[in-house]
């Protein structure tokens, strides 16, 4: 812990205890780094999970919110505003998806609003299943949980009323065996994250768009992490050159301001008629604002190119490291494997060494910084991993 007795005391008395006792007390940030309450600097390679992806005090994220809140901070949904037309008009552009857009605050009320979407419209042909992925990860709330895959999350909550169908993420022929004509939808993430970033074959994905298609399921991919540029593109599943019938976005689309979406074809959102779903605060026009800037921003400075080439950088670098095991996923959004189940001990050593990453597994370390990180910055990641390899699981005979 970086911080004092004092603050940690003043946060287990009025927080809850469902995150624990965080490491670091941050205070600021600045580019790719943050600042901890005693001073102490971290390079932010975690990128609050996926979600600060022009880093922290952008100033085009910074000027968007400003203006933004200066002239209109809401509205409601009572109320028209243009900025909500004009990001949703983008994102059918970048998803590219012919439908329309709902807007709400994170990832698991995206993913709540396309379960609705998708039991609505198969409410008159009799579709009321849901299947979804084994370690898969869609959300916290009950909805949302109730087609989670990861177990000691879920089952705590269970019985959560769906009827929900798990299969083993990746296997076509299982998932092609569990969608039949009652099927509503099929939810799945292109890679999964929390999972410890474990990505889908094309064939996998090619699959789930047939087998849904051919039982008139929606085929629902949910891009709340994978999305916004992490995998080098707007949208991870695109590598497989399939168009879902809806998809879920969240984490890195407004950059640190707490905005979701879905996106869905035409048929899909036309389910959601007046008055089966809202949001007090969906599309909010700062929310709004902030999203904007980060696509312009992600446009404008080629960012793609960057975690791309990057990503590149990367694999070069831990490639032939006996400790590391594969390095999974693309661009910077990575589940660096070790041999051995100690990812948590580097992390900690990580942190001690002024550098943020987390270990969603016993075996993963995960990293998905800001997508404006630098070279320089990405080796001083990669010799700060090398150097806490060392340090937890020397290779044999370099140390006594
Ligand atoms: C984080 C995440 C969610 C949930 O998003 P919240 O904003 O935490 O509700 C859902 N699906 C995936 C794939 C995620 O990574």
């Amino acid at each position: 812990m970086t911080y004092s007795d004092e603050l940690k005391r003043r946060f287990q008395n009025a927080l809850m205890g469902n995150y624990g006792l965080p490491p670091v007390a941050i205070s600021e940030g600045e580019g790719r780094h943050v600042t901890d309450v005693d001073g102490d600097t971290f390079l932010d390679m975690i990128g609050g999970i996926a979600v600060s992806s022009l880093g922290h005090n952008h100033p085009a994220l910074v000027q968007a919110i400003g203006v933004q809140a200066a002239r209109l901070a809401h509205t409601s949904n009572l109320y028209l505003h243009e900025k909500e037309v004009e990001l949703a008009e983008k994102l059918l552009e970048l998803s590219r998806i012919d439908g329309r857009v709902f807007f709400c605050n994170s990832g698991t009320e995206a993913n709540e609003a396309a379960l609705k979407l998708a039991l609505l419209a198969g409410k008159d042909s009799g579709k009321t299943k849901i299947v979804a992925a084994d370690n898969g990860f869609h959300g916290r709330t009950l909805g949302s949980l109730s087609i989670t895959g990861k177990a000691a999350i879920r089952e705590p909550f269970e019985p959560l009323g769906r009827d929900v169908r798990f299969v083993p993420y990746g296997d076509a022929d299982a998932l092609k065996a569990a969608v039949d004509d009652e099927t509503a939808a099929v939810f799945l993430e292109p890679a999964q994250g929390e999972a410890g970033v474990v990505p889908a074959a094309v064939e996998y994905l090619l699959a789930a768009r047939q087998c849904t298609a051919e039982r008139g399921a929606a085929l629902v991919i949910d891009e709340i992490q994978s999305g916004f540029g992490r995998t080098g593109a707007w949208f991870a599943h695109h590598a497989a050159g399939i168009t879902p019938d809806a998809v879920t976005i969240a984490k890195g689309m407004g950059g640190g301001v707490p905005i979701g979406a879905v996106i869905a074809a035409g048929p899909w959102a036309a389910a959601l008629t007046p008055g089966t779903h809202g949001s007090t605060f969906g599309g909010n026009p700062i929310a709004c604002a902030a999203s904007l800037a980060v696509i312009d921003t992600i446009e404008r400075d080629h960012l793609f190119d960057n975690v791309l080439a990057l990503g590149e950088h990367l694999d070069a670098r831990l490639a032939g490291d006996p400790r590391v095991a594969e390095v999974r996923g693309k661009a910077l959004w990575r589940g660096i494997a070790l041999t051995e189940p100690v990812a948590a001990d580097v992390v900690a050593e990580l942190i001690g060494n002024g550098v943020l990453a987390n270990a969603p597994r016993p075996d993963t370390i995960r990293i998905a910084p800001p997508l404006t990180i630098t070279q320089t910055e990405l080796d001083e990641f990669c010799d700060k991993l090398i150097a806490a390899l060392d340090e937890i699981m020397p290779a044999p005979g370099a140390r006594p």
